[in-house]
């Protein structure tokens, strides 16, 4: 394979996973090489190494204006998903078997979800508008006295809706102060200021790798107080919550991206968003072409639509004819789900917001970092006006 220095690429694919960044790699690179001591050891080497743990606790405990006890490290988003409602169930289950989610979330959630509900638990699966956003209202209106979590996304990673959590958060304390709120904020943590103890939110997960750390790193928030029950038992690591040598590279290199990341929050969102208006705007004058979710609403309130995603459907082409046309001019999209493609399905969000039997053939979804540019835009957009004519022809036999 050719270097990254050697191939042209357009990497619109963000949120399957990001490119670290530079100074991450390097920070990595000497704790692998030279500061590589176990964090439990008593010698030199191993209070160096806990001294790196140490302090990216203080980073991310910072950025979300939480204690550094309140954060347990994991091995990806995927299993501070599992951690949180599994370990939130198990520790709950005295006080109720009955849970809350979207029809939108990723599998982490969903497929957690669905083993709970063969250990005789009940779950309730929220619709979502046309939009792809869950109501407060009626995320309020199901939550009983035998609800123990309530598990929301922040961002959906398919067509970017941002839900209303703090909104959602109050609703759900009102109803019951016991009810747990757990947010998977893989998406938008490091897009988004997310202030669990303002948000009313217990539990909150991140992954490492969709915020240029890399991947094998995640996350769980956990605030004081509220009780979860271990996944992994051994060596008592992370005050037992989750045995297993830590990652000290994976951890340092996350709370760099992140303090990265949250240094210019609001210009790098500024010039995200403007880089996806101009990918949408390009691409919606391509006849039929349409952008799902309320970053394709001009009257969508903005803090709904994520910064960094977009979802297009492309009538006529199939979207993996058009990924792979794309990945031949060095562009890299998705279709769909890449973090779902294990199992190719019809997406769970797409049909939530009612997108046709066709659509669902014919989306793509574009995801956008600090790291691309307004260049990469224009060209991108040119590409779809070269590809898509000539694919539907294509098609259409
Ligand atoms: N939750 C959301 C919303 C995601 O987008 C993803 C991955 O795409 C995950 C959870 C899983 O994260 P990880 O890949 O770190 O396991």
């Amino acid at each position: 394979m050719s270097s990254v220095e050697t191939m042209r690429e357009i990497y619109l694919d963000n949120s399957a996973t990001t490119r670290c960044f530079p100074e991450v790699a390097e920070r990595m690179s000497r704790i692998y090489l030279e500061d590589y001591g176990n964090p439990s050891s008593m010698h030199h080497k191993g209070v160096e190494s806990e001294k790196y743990v140490r302090e990216a606790r203080r980073t991310l405990a910072g950025i979300l204006k939480a204690g550094e006890r309140d954060i347990v490290f994991t091995s990806c988003g995927t299993e501070a998903d599992n951690m949180a409602i599994l370990g939130g169930a198990e520790a709950a289950c005295r006080r109720g078997k009955h849970l809350i989610t979207t029809q939108i979330e990723h599998p982490a959630v969903l497929e957690a979800m669905r083993h709970l509900e063969k250990q005789g638990y009940e779950v309730t699966y929220l619709p979502v508008d046309g939009l792809g956003l869950v109501d407060p209202e009626a995320v309020a209106a199901a939550v009983r006295e035998d609800t123990i979590l309530v598990s929301v996304m922040h961002t959906n990673n398919e067509i970017g809706a941002v839900q209303p959590v703090a909104e959602i958060g109050r609703r759900i304390k009102e109803k019951n102060p016991k009810t747990l709120f757990h947010v998977d904020a893989v998406q938008g943590f490091g897009k988004a200021q997310i202030l669990p103890k303002r948000m009313k939110i217990d539990l909150l997960s991140a992954s490492g790798h969709k915020i240029h750390a890399p991947k094998g790193i995640g996350l769980l928030y956990i605030a004081p107080g509220v009780r979860v029950l271990p996944l992994l038992y051994g060596g008592g690591q992370q005050g037992g919550l989750r045995s297993g040598t830590e990652n000290v590279a994976g951890i340092a290199g996350m709370a760099l991206a992140a303090r990265m990341l949250y240094k210019d929050l609001e210009g790098d969102n500024a010039r995200l968003a403007a880089m996806r208006d101009h990918l949408r705007s390009g691409l919606t004058e391509i006849e039929n072409v349409t952008v799902n979710g309320p970053a394709g609403q001009e009257n969508a309130a903005p803090e709904t639509a994520a910064p960094h995603i977009l979802s297009v459907t492309v009538p006529g082409v199939r979207a993996e004819v058009l990924l792979h046309a794309l990945e031949d001019r060095g562009i890299y999209v998705s279709s769909g789900s890449a973090c779902s493609s294990n199992h190719p399905h019809p997406s769970d969000t797409l049909q939530a917001i009612g997108a046709s039997r066709d659509a669902l053939d014919s989306t793509v979804r574009l995801s956008l970092s600090v790291m691309n540019t307004e260049e990469e835009m224009e060209e991108a957009v040119q590409a779809f006006r070269d590809l898509v004519p000539q694919l539907r022809r294509f098609t259409r036999h």
